[in-house]
């Protein structure tokens, strides 16, 4: 293990993936850990946020990490994925050489190390900057001529279905639907709950803009949306000031985003209290064992009723249980099994001919269209050819996928014994994390020895991923 005494984290939110958005506070947590976990000081964090920027371009903290580099005060970099550092592929281009000329080629990802000091690290990361920027390059061309131009004048889009609060027009207010915004936003701002406050709207009989009964991540994602505070947003990001009538004030629209996007606050998602939720299933009816507990103490049931399909029969308490695979999954690390089963030659080379594929293909795409724009293909023969091309990149992106789902396990391989001293410290998304690096899931067996003290390990089956 290097030691490094003078590390930059760095850290962006960009709404751009609603998928898997992270707060900036997590990926700061998670790069910190990581830094703990090698034994590195962090000399300085780095944040930049895409989504006051009003711009949406400007990436002061990015700029001011580099000056940093290049005057030679950061020996490492810690990113929480590769995307949050660039977005186009020039970007890392110029990353790379100032890491080059400061001697800086340790650049962490918690998906992964680019050693950018060596071959195969810099064609990963080119390989990551190239997918992302792809993806939104394509998108941008597709919207260009006619999107852009709408958005950036504030103008509502048009298709697609009506925004809550808004009549089909996009502009004109839906008098009940702005009342029902108002209370929302004014109830969550007072501090209630959104699961209270859904519980408010169903008991009033408020349904979404399309009917549905509301949720709380429906009620959070419709709360922060900046148009309702007169914002005209493209691809997330705000473009321009809107032409239709705010429904709540700019100051409010802030104030909300504040309160929902505190990862503290942990509203959206119940606080995480269970390590091995969603990996335990019940041996009776195979059904995926929920958080349950039982007058205060922590447990994992199989649960029945409306949406949930097990079959009630199963019940562990979760202390022991958690310990226990806790333990299992640290030895495991340590075995020379997993050592054995780890990523062979065959498959790296494997990976690497993918992500040759992906790249042709991705550079056939870009060809295709401007062969399209120029007008040389139809319409119907570009389509065609790049719905071809587009579902081969995503089997070979899967695949991708699956190939390099070890890495995960390789950061921690041979480190049971050293998680093990540091495990109580790691925060809980973290130690599930290890443990799912191994585990696929875990089948709980019914009681045999009644009334025994503790756990009883027969009715623990771990099925290990490698
Ligand atoms: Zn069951």
């Amino acid at each position: 293990m290097t030691l490094r005494g003078a590390v930059a984290l760095y850290a962006r939110i960009s709404q751009d993936r609603s998928g898997d958005e992270l707060a900036v506070t997590r990926q700061l947590e998670d790069c910190r850990a990581e830094a703990e976990r090698r034994g590195w000081t962090v000399a300085d964090e780095y944040v930049d946020d895409d989504v006051s920027a009003y711009s949406g371009k400007a990436r002061p903290a990015y700029e001011r990490m580099l000056r940093d580099i290049e005057d030679g005060l950061r020996d490492a970099v810690i990113v929480w994925h590769m995307d949050r550092l660039h977005r186009r592929p020039i970007e890392l281009e110029q990353f790379v050489a100032t890491c080059t000329r400061a001697n800086v080629s340790d650049v962490v990802t918690l998906h992964g190390d680019y050693d950018l000091g060596k071959g195969d690290g810099l064609f990963m990361a080119r390989l990551m900057a190239a997918m992302a920027a792809n993806e939104s390059d394509s998108k941008r061309r597709r919207l260009k001529r006619k999107a852009v131009e709408t958005a950036e004048a504030g103008k509502p889009k048009s298709g697609g279905p009506r925004p809550y609060g808004f009549r089909s027009d996009f502009v004109t207010h839906e008098p009940a639907e702005v009342a029902y915004f108002h209370e929302a936003a004014e109830r969550v701002l007072a501090g209630e709950s959104l699961q209270s406050v859904v519980r408010w709207l169903d008991a009033s009989g408020a349904h979404t803009a399309k009917g549905n009964q509301w949720t709380p991540s429906k009620l959070r994602a419709l709360l922060l949306a900046p148009r309702y505070w007169g914002m005209r947003t493209h691809h997330g990001q705000i473009v321009a000031k809107a032409t239709w009538e705010p429904i709540i004030t700019p100051e409010q629209g802030e104030r909300l985003r504040l309160l929902l996007t505190d990862p503290s606050r942990g509203t959206h998602r119940a606080p995480r209290r269970y390590l091995l939720s969603g990996l335990l299933k019940c041996s009776k009816c195979g059904g995926t064992l929920y958080s349950a507990p039982k007058s205060g103490v922590r447990g994992y049931a199989c649960m029945k009723g409306a949406e949930l399909r097990g079959c009630g029969g199963t019940y562990i308490y979760a202390a022991k249980l958690e310990a226990f695979i806790a333990h299992a999954v640290l030895i495991r690390l340590d075995s020379p099994h997993l050592v054995d089963a780890m990523v062979s030659t065959a498959e790296r080379s494997e990976v690497a001919a993918i992500g040759d594929a992906i790249v042709a293909d991705t550079a056939q795409m870009e060809d295709l269209m401007k062969l399209w724009a120029d007008r040389a293909m139809s319409t119907e023969e570009w389509k065609l050819a790049r719905d071809r091309l587009e579902a081969r990149v995503q089997a070979n992106r899967r695949t991708l996928t699956r190939l390099t789902e070890h890495d995960a396990i390789e950061n921690y391989l041979g480190q049971g014994e050293a998680l093990r001293e540091q495990w109580e410290g790691l925060n809980l998304s973290r130690q599930a994390a290890i443990v799912k690096a191994v585990l696929d899931h875990i089948v709980i067996l019914p009681v045999v020895h009644r009334g025994r003290a503790g756990l009883d390990p027969e009715r623990v089956a771990p099925q290990w991923r490698l």
